[in-house]
């Protein structure tokens, strides 16, 4: 039995619709296609406040990372309609809105999707902070289908009891990260004498690139790149890096050492404008980032191709990157066993040792090889670096995400310094 999907239901409070067990694991990232990137239009979000006085409920959707693209009253359930920014896109239904009633009440909500089913168990704020998981009591589903894991198990459509009264509610697909939260991130972290940030490029909205130095090296000739939000709602991949991160620059006797030796770069917001928009997956110029890294139509993508050619043109040599994200389940997304890098074996090395200081932990890692546009791929063919997506689950418990990304960070600097 596998810790994460035993811990699952203990984190949504035994919800019985996020502890079943998966029949078969989903395929991801080995069978990625080409895809042609050139820019798309997206749909600009309207944004408001719907106020429904007679029902004396107001809903609205006027700030950063919300998602609600209408909203109706239809006997006593407010019907919630739920978009993305544009079509195809993969499964991904951010939303997030802010909602309150006059006098105390309780308020039943209704999800409805284009081109999706519901996928992200409701969380709630207060402040727009600190969130919790619906109490699953509060929750039911429908139309939900019979089959595997992944997203055809997923309901057509969720019903959700609120509790509201004049305070804002806030509920939300995920925890709202932003630009603002995740760039507050940086400046704090940027107290440290060793840590500085820059923007190396704008996003297509105007929106900085911005990217963390680490490094107490005397020569910045050893590289490890960290990178992730590509896609907007993956927040559970956001939170790993940051565990991830935060290990790097922590006070430990390994991480001062690997600090002399490495310098690691961290882009942790490739998609500033899409997490602020309240976007399902794409950039504003409406594509999957995460399929641009042979064609670089993108501002985003170009920013960190050339932050890091440039880098490598000035002597430096990339060992590692990783690119964080979310999906059904946890998976680590590898280069397949024939690619001959900068250090090779590092990463199954680090694997098996992240297997083997986490207790009772089995890792699911899959290799790929045709998957020219997405970014671990560019980071091997250009720069020989041993590279990997780290994909989060969704409903991975909090507590876990942050003891495998310490733990991840942990055993990449004991073996990277171990080659020297
Ligand atoms: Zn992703």
């Amino acid at each position: 039995m596998r810790l994460s999907l035993i811990l699952v239901g203990l984190f949504f409070n035994a919800s019985l619709s996020f502890a079943q067990v998966p029949k078969k694991k989903y395929q991801g990232q080995g069978g990625v296609q080409e895809v042609n990137t050139s820019p798309r239009p997206i749909q600009q979000q309207y944004q408001s406040t719907f106020a429904f006085e007679d029902a004396d409920i107001y809903i609205s959707n006027e700030f950063d990372g919300a998602r609600l693209n209408g909203a109706l009253m239809k006997e006593d359930t407010l019907m919630v309609w739920i978009t993305p920014e544009n079509a195809p896109i993969n499964p991904s239904p951010w939303y997030a809105f802010k909602i309150w009633s006059g006098e105390p009440k309780e308020a039943l909500v209704k999800f409805t999707y284009q081109n999706a089913k519901h996928r992200y168990f409701p969380k709630l704020s207060h402040d727009g902070k600190n969130w919790q998981p619906l109490d699953s009591a509060n929750y039911q589903e429908f139309n939900k289908g019979e089959a595997d894991f992944g997203p055809n198990s997923l309901p057509q459509s969720v019903v959700i009891k609120l509790s509201l009264n004049s305070d804002t509610l806030w509920v939300a697909g995920q925890e709202l990260q932003t630009s603002q939260h995740i760039f507050a991130w940086i400046d704090s972290l940027s107290q440290q004498s060793y840590i500085s940030h820059a923007d190396i490029g704008e996003s297509r909205l105007g929106r900085p690139m911005r990217s963390v130095k680490i490094s107490e090296a005397k020569r910045e000739d050893k590289i490890v790149f960290v990178f992730g939000r590509q896609h907007p709602p993956e927040v559970t991949g956001w939170l790993a890096m940051k565990a991830f991160v935060e290990t790097l620059t922590g006070d430990s006797k390994l991480a001062k050492k690997f600090r002399k030796e490495y310098t690691t770069y961290v882009v942790p917001l490739m998609n500033p404008d899409g997490a602020d928009l309240g976007h399902w997956r794409h950039s504003a110029g409406g594509v999957d980032l995460n399929r641009d890294w042979s064609q670089f139509h993108h501002p985003e993508t170009r920013a960190v191709r050339d932050f890091l050619r440039n880098k490598t043109a000035e002597g430096a040599k990339l060992y590692f990157g990783i690119d964080f994200h979310s999906t059904w389940d946890d998976i680590y997304y590898t280069l397949d066993s024939v690619s001959v890098t900068n250090t090779p074996g590092l990463m199954a090395e680090w694997l098996s040792s992240i297997e083997s200081n986490i207790p009772d932990y089995e890792i699911n890692a899959k290799g790929s090889v045709n998957a020219t546009g997405v970014s671990k791929n560019f980071l091997f063919r250009e720069f020989g670096a041993e590279s990997l997506v780290y994909e989060v689950g969704d409903n991975t418990p909090r507590p876990f995400v942050q003891q495998k990304g310490e733990v991840a960070a942990e055993q990449l600097m004991r073996l990277l310094l171990d080659r020297e």
